[in-house]
């Protein structure tokens, strides 16, 4: 993650990967940016950078690859074709504290991060040149987070990305075949097994994929079907908020550390009608063992195909015996 005092000036734009059919965003950074203080946090208050006091909060990215400001997205056909980056990139703090874990927050906490999540998504879903909100986080050292506040990410892309398009291809498939919804007949399929649940609650399960990718890869799937953080109602918003505060607090004391992972909250695309999408967070892990890490190395990298040295099986049994039990 990246900040400055100025707004720096940089380029950003899609370039468009004919063999895989995906753009990717190059986003040339001027490399002269400020030099920050050590033990100074632009997320703490009292910072000049957030305000004084605050719950949450949230906070541009001075450095955003995606940019409203960015020529708009309006590809034309061909080979080497560029676009415009246009979305957003913030930040969101999840807590004054600086040194607060996400697996420390208590569930009101995350109520308030959830609350800021859907204001935001509001907002971007009416912007027109906006197709999909991305809430998300990175933590941990070993993938590159070096601030230790207490933050995850929301970006806007004016296009729906390929995993997401992927999801709704199959999950369309599937409807027209089997008149169901692909999502809702997984989350039967593991509650009916049982062997990979984790954790649940009356709106909520928590579950280690049968085909997860990540070392103890773990889903947070509604019970409801719906789409989008703007549909989660207010009993659905706190049954979140406590389940979050569950699979946080199992995985950092799985091995004892905080665990490096990513966090990806999926909901429908912002325009359009898509009845198949299934409201669920991904937790993908990078960590193997209490000192092993899981690197995206070239079967992963280079050919897509993951391989998964834990069994979801054996891992849910751990995370359920994990603290908290609940
Ligand atoms: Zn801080
Ligand atoms: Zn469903």
């Amino acid at each position: 993650m990246l900040y400055a005092e100025e707004v720096n000036q940089h380029t950003a734009e899609l370039r468009w990967h004919p063999l895989l059919k995906q753009w990717v965003a190059v986003a040339a950074l001027r490399q002269d940016r400020p030099q920050m203080p050590e033990n100074w946090c632009p997320f703490c208050p009292g910072s000049g950078k957030v305000p004084d006091a605050y719950d949450v909060y949230l906070y541009p990215n001075d450095f955003a690859a995606f940019s409203f400001d960015n020529a708009p997205f309006s590809p034309e056909t061909g080979l080497f074709q560029t676009t415009g980056a246009q979305g957003s990139c913030d930040v969101v703090l999840y807590s004054p504290e600086h040194t607060q874990l996400p697996s420390q927050l208590k569930v009101e906490q995350w109520m308030k991060v959830i609350d800021l999540w859907t204001h935001r998504t509001r907002e971007l879903f009416a912007h027109s040149g906006v197709e999909y909100v991305v809430v998300f986080e990175n933590t941990g050292v070993a993938i590159g987070v070096t601030m230790p506040h207490p933050h995850g990410q929301i970006y806007a892309l004016p296009l729906v990305p390929p995993l997401v398009r992927t999801e709704i291809d199959s999950a369309s498939e599937h409807f027209r075949e089997h008149s169901e919804c692909l999502y809702c007949r997984i989350l039967s399929g593991e509650l009916a097994d049982g062997r990979r649940v984790v954790a649940s609650n009356d709106s909520f399960v928590a579950v280690l994929p049968f085909f997860g990718r990540f070392p103890t890869e773990m889903q947070i799937c509604s019970r409801r079907h719906f789409g989008t953080l703007e549909q989660l109602t207010g009993a659905e918003k706190q049954d979140l908020a406590a389940l979050l505060s569950i699979a946080r607090r199992k995985y950092d004391n799985l091995y004892g550390l905080q665990l490096p992972l990513m966090m990806m909250v999926r909901q429908s695309p912002a325009k359009g009608e898509h009845p198949y999408f299934h409201f669920h967070i991904d937790f993908l892990p990078i960590q193997r063992g209490p000192k092993k890490l899981k690197y995206l190395a070239g079967i992963e990298s280079g050919t897509g195909t993951f391989l998964n040295d834990t069994r979801a099986e054996d891992q849910a049994e751990i995370m359920r015996n994990t603290e908290p039990r609940s």
